[in-house]
């Protein structure tokens, strides 16, 4: 018998609807996957039953990790170790279709990591993640949204993102408080060539602060008052951070970056 562990965020997927929709709604077969945090290998039985190419594993917890071992030996590549540990740009000569059901606080973490490494060739051609719904709903927002912020504009620099679908607390064992959504990321051919993205955290950072105030605050302190990047891209400071569609972020860092090299 195999008791959950609260610190690792245990909550093992049990609905074979939704471990079907999960494994349906990308192309497996042949395909090299990498899938993070498999616990007891709900989805990973699933996902080997697609006649992938080669299927590797990252899971934390060594009970489990031997425990798939034992039981999934030839066909799993198992790596016993931290997610936040491994260099993903490494692990694959091929592109990789990447799924996670992990602790939802390192979801977000792993994501915007992944996103701040990522060089001009993705590593990845999907990445299928599942986030606590409220978290995903922040994903996916567009702008004059109260959801738009510093996560949907960081994610949408690079990935294109859609909701999959959304699964109940019943779903799981044991089940969590709360509701969670699955979300499948794909690469952006074209994005704004921002040289750090620290810089993209950095000015969202200060527009958000104060997501009910007018942005002629944060735009000040930020260009110091700078009237061509305010004509150049037609900003009326009247606004507030959520009306500013993503490409402005996206504009307002590469002036940034041009005002401060
Ligand atoms: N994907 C499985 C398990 C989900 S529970 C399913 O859907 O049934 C989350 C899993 O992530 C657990 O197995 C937990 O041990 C593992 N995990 C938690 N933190 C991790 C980390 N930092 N790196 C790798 N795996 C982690």
């Amino acid at each position: 018998m195999i008791r959950a562990k609260k610190s690792l965020g245990q909550n093992f997927l049990i609905d074979d609807i939704i471990l079907k929709q999960i494994v349906n709604c990308v192309e497996i077969e042949k395909k090299n996957i990498l899938e993070i945090g498999p616990g007891t290998g709900n989805l990973t039985k699933y996902i080997l039953d697609k006649k992938p190419k080669k299927v590797t594993v990252i899971e934390k917890d060594n009970n489990l990790a031997k425990d798939l071992n034992l039981r999934f030996k030839q066909k799993l590549n198992i790596i016993n170790n931290d997610i936040l540990n491994v260099d993903e740009t490494s692990l694959f000569k091929d592109k990789t279709l990447v799924f996670g059901n992990l602790p939802y606080n390192i979801s977000t973490e792993i994501l915007s990591k992944w996103i701040i490494n990522l060089k001009d060739n993705f590593w990845f051609e999907n990445l299928v993640l599942m986030f606590q719904k409220e978290v995903a709903n922040r994903i996916i927002s567009n702008y004059n949204n109260s959801n738009y912020g510093r996560l949907s504009i960081l994610v949408n620099w690079k990935l294109k993102v859609k909701k999959v679908c959304d699964i109940k607390p019943t779903s799981f064992n044991p089940i969590p408080k709360i509701d969670s959504s699955l979300l499948i990321f794909s690469p952006r051919e074209n994005f704004y060539k921002i040289k750090n993205p620290k810089n993209l955290e950095k000015i969202t950072r200060i527009f958000f602060n104060n997501r009910r105030k007018m942005i002629k605050k944060p735009y000040n302190q930020i260009f110091n008052g700078d009237q061509k990047v305010l004509e150049k891209l037609k900003l009326d400071l009247n606004l507030r951070p959520q009306n500013l569609g993503f490409d402005i972020y996206y504009k307002l860092t590469e002036e940034y970056e041009k005002l401060t090299s």
